[in-house]
C-alpha cells in the first residue's frame, strides 16, 4: 500500500517525459541573465515543469509562453500562475507545436530541454529559426560538447556540422547534478544559439552529404561519399569527416556530383 506522506507535493518526477527540476536559485538567476530579456519581450519555454526557471522569466518582465506535455504539471502551472498576465499555458507536444502556432514573431526561445528528446527539438528549432532572435537552452553536456565541436576534435559530427551552420554558438556556463531535483548521473550545459540567414545545409540532400560523410567516421570521405563527390570543390577526398570546417563542407556540397 503506498503511503501518501511519501508523495512530494507536485507527484513524482517522470522519466519518460526526462523530468529533472532545476532547483538552485543561482542557476535559475544565470541562465536568464543569459537570456538578456527587455521587459514585454515574447519567450517560448520549452517544457516549464515546475515553473522554476518561468517564474524567473516572468520576473524579468517578460512575456511567457510555456509548452508543457505534462497534464498533472499542467494543471498546477495553471494554478501557480493564474494571476501573472504574461504567463501563458500552452499544454503540448513542442514535438507537434509549430512554433508560429505559438505567437507572433521574433521571441526569444528558452528551457531546460528534456534530454531524451533534445537533439530533436535542436532539429525543429534549426528548421523554425528564422522566427526567434535567440535561444538559450540547457542539454546535457556530452549533448552541449557535440553541438559545440570544432573540426579535428573528437566531438565532430553530424550535429556539429548541422548547428554551426545554422546557428552562432557560445557556450554558456556547466551545471552539475546537484542543482537538480530527482538528480541526473551526468552534467549539462548551457548554450546560446542566434539564428543564422537560410543556407546550403537547409536542403536535405545536403545534411544526406553530410551524414554520409560520418557513417563511419574512421574511413576516408571517398569511401564514404562513393559517387556523390568527385575533386572539383577542391577537398582532398582522402581527409575523414571530421576534420572538414563548415567552409569546406560547403564547397563540398556545392560541388557534389549527386545533390
Ligand atoms: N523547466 C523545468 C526546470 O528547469 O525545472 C523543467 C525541465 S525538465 C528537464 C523538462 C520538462 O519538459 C519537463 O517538465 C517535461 O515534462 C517537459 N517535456 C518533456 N517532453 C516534452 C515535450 N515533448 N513537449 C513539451 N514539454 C515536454
Amino acid at each position: 500500500m503506498s503511503n501518501p506522506r511519501q508523495v512530494p507535493p507536485h507527484g513524482a518526477a517522470k522519466r519518460r517525459f526526462g523530468q529533472n527540476f532545476l532547483v538552485d536559485p543561482g542557476i535559475l538567476a544565470r541562465i536568464v541573465k543569459a537570456a538578456r530579456l527587455t521587459s514585454g519581450e515574447r519567450v517560448i519555454e520549452i517544457g516549464p515543469g515546475r515553473g522554476a526557471l518561468t517564474r524567473e522569466l516572468i520576473h524579468s518582465g517578460a512575456e511567457i509562453w510555456a509548452v508543457e506535455i505534462d497534464r498533472d504539471l499542467q494543471a498546477d502551472l495553471a494554478n501557480e500562475f493564474a494571476e501573472e498576465e504574461g504567463f501563458h499555458l500552452v499544454g503540448g507536444d513542442i514535438l507537434q507545436t509549430r512554433l508560429a502556432d505559438i505567437t507572433t514573431a521574433p521571441f526569444k526561445v528558452v528551457g531546460n530541454l528534456p534530454y531524451n528528446i533534445s537533439t530533436v527539438i535542436l532539429e525543429r528549432l534549426i528548421s523554425e529559426r528564422e522566427l526567434f532572435t535567440d535561444a538559450v537552452l540547457m542539454f546535457q553536456r556530452e549533448v552541449a560538447d557535440r553541438i559545440l565541436a570544432r573540426e579535428n576534435t573528437p566531438d565532430r559530427g553530424f550535429l556539429s556540422v548541422i548547428a554551426q551552420a545554422a546557428f552562432e554558438i557560445t557556450k554558456g556556463f556547466d551545471i552539475g547534478p546537484g542543482a537538480f531535483r530527482p538528480q541526473p548521473k551526468i552534467w549539462s550545459s548551457v548554450v546560446r544559439l542566434i539564428p543564422k540567414e537560410q543556407n546550403i545545409f537547409d536542403r536535405v540532400e545536403v545534411r544526406e552529404l553530410v551524414s554520409k560523410g560520418f557513417s563511419q567516421r574512421r574511413k576516408m570521405l571517398r569511401n564514404n561519399l562513393t559517387g556523390l563527390v568527385g575533386q572539383a570543390s577542391g577537398i582532398d577526398l582522402s581527409r575523414r569527416a571530421e576534420s572538414l570546417s563548415l567552409d569546406e563542407w560547403q564547397a563540398l556540397a556545392e560541388n557534389a556530383e549527386r545533390l
